[in-house]
């Protein structure tokens, strides 16, 4: 295994010499990247892949921003930082860091406004229906805020914002983020991996590099901002902070081995909720919505028009699998083809014993479920998990069942084929200015990092667009930080 110790400044020869140097040209790099040009420093950029974008540029795009943005106004809401705060706390919770948090929600119709000074396009129209992303361009969606218990602890106001395009908009998003921070003077340096810190007098002072077989060695005389991802992609590391990841899809572009957070950690740098993570169920919303989701011994969990990452979270972590998506008829005929990602269901009765027993089911668990389910919704109520009325209606045979094993996009079972996939929220542990610290909670002087290599504003809950949002809302303060030296 490669050393990932830090360098001291005696023993290396500078190649490269700049004001900041970013590590990673993902979202938080670009970001960080941007605000230090822009703040009038010299800004390089290492990207160990041959082109920018990361794990972001193949994402959904999704920002989770609020407080009365433009869009938000257009789809006539009336949002306030103060609910947007409240919401999150709950929703990121327990522990989501509430000074990070504040400052994200105070400064969110601002980074809004960058978003679109960058030339993030952003249609004002909502896509009102529960799902992972829409499949139109919509700018708004909903995630969750509108369900309960979420809409009985803040004024409920869709906050996902999109780039204008359907599906996946991170290829959008990450195409004008890397154009404004290269419009702003940041030089990228690809095919460029950062494997040391170099260090001087306890302070960071640059970076030890590879470029296929040379070392190349950066000196950065303000600071250097680490924005490699998380690590994911990392088995060793994943086995010591975060083993509920193991086994399961990554949701990444492969690159998410820790290497940030690798070698900061031999610096001396703290860390902070490395076990904190988003896993996501595919199970599609459309679907569960109508009808419900149950676990291995048929049994529902959560109100299932929750935002889909909470489903996910509450089976993964506090339920027994395998989980099935159920429908009958009517719900299944409500549903956009689009909506259905591809999906078919595998399994079919015309009673719910008839699919209790081709999905392998303890003899009459879901009967008892649908029975009581339907009871309920005739009289319009969820006393159990208070899914909203606009979701309840009583199902009726014949049913089927949607495997969340077999995937999306009709691609059949891939990867892992267990029905679920993640990624690592926690890492360095940081000020709101990107500043990292060391284990006595001292900053080290010249270190920066931002986006999934740092801990942000999550504890241990993930609501989508909150990993491009705090990124992107957190690396532009490091930037700015570090580019003052
Ligand atoms: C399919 C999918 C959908 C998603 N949808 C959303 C969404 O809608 N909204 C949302 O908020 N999040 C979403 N996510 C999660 C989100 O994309 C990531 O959490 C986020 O992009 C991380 O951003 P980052 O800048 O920290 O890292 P990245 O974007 O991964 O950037 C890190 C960069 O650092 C480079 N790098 C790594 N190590 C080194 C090194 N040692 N030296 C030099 N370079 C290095 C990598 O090559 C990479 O380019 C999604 C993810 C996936 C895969």
């Amino acid at each position: 295994m490669a050393s990932v110790e830090p360098v001291g400044a005696a023993d290396v020869t500078f190649d490269h010499e700049c004001d900041v140097l970013v590590v990673g040209f993902g979202a938080a790099g670009a970001a960080a990247a941007q605000e230090a040009a822009a703040a009038g420093a010299d800004v390089l950029v290492l990207e160990r892949s041959s082109g920018p974008g990361g794990t972001s540029a193949q994402s959904g795009g999704e920002l989770y921003l609020g407080g009365g943005t433009e869009v938000q106004k257009a789809c006539g809401f009336d949002d306030t930082p103060d609910d947007m705060f409240a919401f999150l706390k709950a929703a990121l919770g327990p522990h989501a860091d509430e000074e990070k948090l504040r400052l994200y929600c105070d400064g969110s119709v601002e980074h809004f406004e960058w978003f679109r000074a960058c030339g993030v396009p952003f249609k004002p129209t909502l896509f009102e229906k529960p799902g992972w992303m829409p499949y139109t361009e919509d700018g708004l969606m909903w995630l969750g805020e509108n369900a309960w218990p979420y809409n009985t602890i803040a004024k409920p106001a869709p906050r996902g914002h999109r780039p204008a395009t359907t599906m996946f908009a991170g290829g959008i998003l990450m195409e004008k983020l890397i154009g404004a921070a290269t419009a702003a003077g940041a030089v990228a340096h690809q095919d460029t991996v950062a494997t040391n810190l170099v260090v001087e007098d306890g302070r960071v002072v640059g970076v030890v590099a590879r470029k296929f077989s040379d070392r190349v060695v950066y000196r950065a005389r303000r600071g250097v901002v680490l924005t490699t991802g998380g690590f994911v992609d990392n088995e060793d590391m994943l086995a010591d902070h975060a083993p509920i990841l193991l086994g399961h899809d990554k949701v990444s572009d492969g690159t998410s081995d820790g290497s940030g957070i690798k070698i900061a950690t031999a610096a001396g740098a703290a860390t902070r909720r490395m076990a904190s993570v988003e896993i996501a169920l595919t199970a599609n919303p459309a679907v569960i919505c109508r009808g419900m989701l149950v676990d291995g011994l048929g049994q529902r969990f959560i109100n299932e028009d929750v935002y889909p990452g909470l489903f996910s979270h509450k089976a993964v972590q506090h339920r027994t699998g395998p989980f099935w998506a159920i429908i009958d008829e009517a719900g299944y005929e409500d549903i956009d083809e689009a909506d259905m990602w591809g999906v078919r269901p595998v399994h079919a009765g015309e009673t719910a014993t008839e699919l209790a027993e081709s999905l392998g089911l303890p003899p009459g668990a879901l009967e008892a479920t649908i029975e009581t389910y339907n009871r309920h919704a005739e009289q319009g109520e969820d006393p159990y998990f208070h899914k909203d009325a606009k979701w309840l209606r009583p199902l009726k045979g014949p049913f089927a069942a949607i495997d969340p094993r077999d995937g999306f996009f009709g691609a059949g079972r891939m990867g892992a084929g267990t029905g679920a996939g993640g990624f690592t929220l926690g890492g360095l542990h940081t000020t709101v200015d990107g500043e990292v610290l060391n284990n006595s909670g001292e900053r080290i002087t010249g270190l920066y990092a931002a986006g999934r290599t740092a801990s942000g504003i999550h504890g241990e809950g993930y609501i989508s667009g909150t990993s491009l949002g705090d990124g992107t809302f957190f690396g532009r303060r490091a930037g700015r930080k570090a580019a003052g030296g």
